[in-house]
C-alpha cells in the first residue's frame, strides 16, 4: 500500500499549505488503508470528515510533500481519537471499596477466561494485589474447569465450584467471600455466545445489578473486524461497559477493531492482549496501534524527522543571532515559544559556545505559567516596542500590563529579565570567540 501511495504522493505539487485537492487525494489512500485495517465502513467516514476540516489549510512542512503531511495529520488525529480522554495508558481502575468487583464480558472464543487470569496474574504480581476469580460460566462444558486449571498455573485463587449453581448465586457468593476473607479484587468471569443473545445479555444484567461491577471490561478479539462494532454497541447498550480488552493482537489483524469500539462506544481501550501466555498482556499504547492500523508507519516517521529538522534549523538561527548580540524581544518570544516545544531551555542555550554553569541556572527558571504569562506581556506590545526595548516608559507599561490582563511589575520583571539574558548572550559570545582566539582559530 505504501508503494502506490508513494506513487499518488510523486504527483502531488509542493505548496506552502495543504490544499482541498491534496487533502482529498492523500485521504482516499487513507480511506482504503483504514478499511483494509477492517474498521467500520460508518466510523471510517466519520473519522476522515473531521481529519479533512483538521488538515485543509495546515501548513506543509519542509521538504515532505502534502501527501505525506497528510498522512502524518491522520495519524496524530488517530492518536488523539484512540486516546481516553488524554490518558495514555488508562489500564483499570480501583479506586473502590475492596473487593472491588470486575465483571468480564465478550464473546465466545473472545478470550475472556485467559484474561481474567492474566489480569489477575498481573495484579498480584505488580501490584501485591489479593485476587479472588470466579467462573460464571455454567453453560460450556469444563469452563469453570477452565479457571481454575489458570488458578493453579497463576498462584491465583478461585472460588470453589458448586455444580449446577447459577450464574447470579456464584457472583454474590464470589463477593461475599471475596469480603469476609479480605480480598482486593474479585474477576468475574463469564459466559459467552457465538454470536449476541437476549438470554445471555439477560443473564449478564442481572449479575451487573447483583454485583454492581467497578470495571466491565469487553473483552474483544482483534481479529473480529466489521463485527466488532455490533459487539461494542450491543454490549454498551445491554449491560454498559467501562472498557475494552482487545486480544490477538499478536495475530496478523491490522487493529481496526480498536478504533471502531472505541468510536461506537466512548469508551477507552484498556488492555492488549498479545499471546496465549499468561504474561502476554500489555498496557493500551494509542500511538503504537494508531501506527499499526494505518500501516504507514515509515512515512509517519519520515515527516517526523522532517519537522524535527526545521525546528532545528530556527533554533539555529536564533542562535546565531543571540551571539551576534542582536536579542530583541521578538527573540526572546520565540525562544520562549521553542522552549515550549522542546520541553527545556538547554535546546536552545546549549547551541552557544561556552555555557555550561549558565545554562543550568537557566534551566531552574523554567515555568510553563511564566513563560506564557511573558508571551501574554509580549504580544500586547507594538512591534517597535519589542525591537526597541528601551522606549518603554512608564505609561507604556501601563498599556501593556493592561492588555495582557497582568501588573505592572510582571511586565517589568519581563524586560529585566530580557536585560539580563541580552547581557548574557554578549558575554558569551565574546567567551566564545576568546575561546576560538585561544585556539588559533579566529
Ligand atoms: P473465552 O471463551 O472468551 O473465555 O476465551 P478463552 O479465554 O477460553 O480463549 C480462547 C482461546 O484464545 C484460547 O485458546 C486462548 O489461549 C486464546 N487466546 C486468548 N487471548 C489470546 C491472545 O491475546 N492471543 C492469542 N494468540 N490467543 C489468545
Ligand atoms: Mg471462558
Amino acid at each position: 500500500l505504501s508503494e502506490r501511495l508513494g506513487g499518488v504522493l510523486d504527483k502531488l505539487t509542493k505548496r506552502g499549505q495543504l490544499s482541498e485537492a491534496d487533502v482529498d487525494e492523500a485521504l482516499r489512500e487513507v480511506r482504503v488503508a483504514l478499511l483494509e485495517a477492517d474498521a467500520a465502513l460508518p466510523v471510517v467516514k466519520d473519522f476522515i470528515t473531521a481529519v479533512r476540516a483538521e488538515a485543509v489549510g495546515e501548513k506543509v512542512t519542509k521538504s515532505v510533500t502534502p501527501g505525506q503531511m497528510v498522512i502524518k495529520i491522520v495519524h496524530d488525529e488517530l492518536v488523539k481519537v484512540l486516546k481516553a480522554q488524554g490518558n495514555e495508558a488508562p489500564g483499570l481502575d480501583l479506586t473502590h471499596t475492596p473487593p472491588v468487583p470486575i465483571l468480564m464480558l465478550g464473546l465466545q472464543g473472545s478470550g475472556k477466561t485467559t484474561s481474567t487470569a492474566k489480569i489477575s496474574r498481573r495484579f498480584a504480581e505488580k501490584q501485591g494485589k489479593k485476587v479472588l476469580m470466579a467462573s460464571l460460566d455454567t453453560r460450556r462444558p469444563a469452563a469453570q474447569q477452565q479457571l481454575a486449571i489458570l488458578g493453579e498455573q497463576t498462584g491465583i485463587k478461585t472460588l470453589p465450584i458448586i455444580p449446577g449453581e447459577p450464574p447470579v448465586a456464584i457472583a454474590k457468593r464470589a463477593m461475599n467471600t471475596g469480603r469476609l476473607e479480605g480480598y482486593d479484587i474479585v474477576m468475574l468471569d463469564t459466559a459467552g455466545r457465538l454470536a449476541i443473545d437476549d438470554e445471555l445479555m439477560a443473564e449478564l444484567a442481572e449479575v451487573r445489578d447483583a454485583v454492581k461491577p467497578h470495571e466491565s471490561l469487553l473483552v474483544a478479539d482483534a481479529m473480529t473486524g466489521q463485527d466488532a462494532v455490533n459487539t461494542a454497541k450491543h454490549f454498551q447498550d445491554k449491560i454498559g461497559i467501562t472498557g475494552i480488552m482487545l486480544t490477538r493482537i499478536d495475530g496478523d489483524a491490522r487493529g481496526g477493531a480498536a478504533l471502531s469500539m472505541r468510536a461506537v462506544t466512548g469508551k477507552p481501550i484498556k488492555l492488549l492482549g498479545t499471546g496465549e501466555k499468561l504474561d502476554a498482556i500489555e498496557d493500551f499504547h494509542a500511538d503504537r496501534v494508531a501506527g499499526r492500523i494505518l500501516g504507514m508507519g515509515d512515512i509517519v516517521s519520515l515527516v517526523e524527522r522532517a519537522m524535527e529538522a526545521t525546528e532545528q534549523e530556527e533554533a539555529e538561527k536564533l542562535a546565531l543571532k543571540m551571539q551576534k548580540g542582536q536579542f530583541d524581544l521578538n527573540d526572546l518570544a520565540q525562544q520562549m515559544k521553542q522552549l515550549q516545544k522542546m520541553g527545556g531551555i538547554g535546546g536552545i542555550i546549549g547551541m552557544l559556545p561556552g555555557i555550561g554553569k549558565m545554562q543550568k541556572q537557566l534551566e531552574g527558571k523554567v515555568d510553563e505559567k511564566v513563560v506564557k504569562r511573558s508571551l501574554a506581556i509580549i504580544s500586547a506590545m507594538t512591534p517597535k516596542e519589542r525591537r526597541v526595548p528601551d522606549i518603554i516608559k512608564a505609561s507604556r507599561k501601563t498599556r501593556i500590563a493592561k492588555g495582557a490582563g497582568v501588573q505592572v511589575q510582571d511586565v517589568n520583571k519581563l524586560l529585566k529579565q530580557h536585560q539580563e539574558m541580552a547581557r548574557m548572550m554578549k558575554q558569551v559570545s565574546k567567551m566564545g570567540q576568546k575561546g576560538l582566539m585561544r585556539h588559533g582559530m579566529a
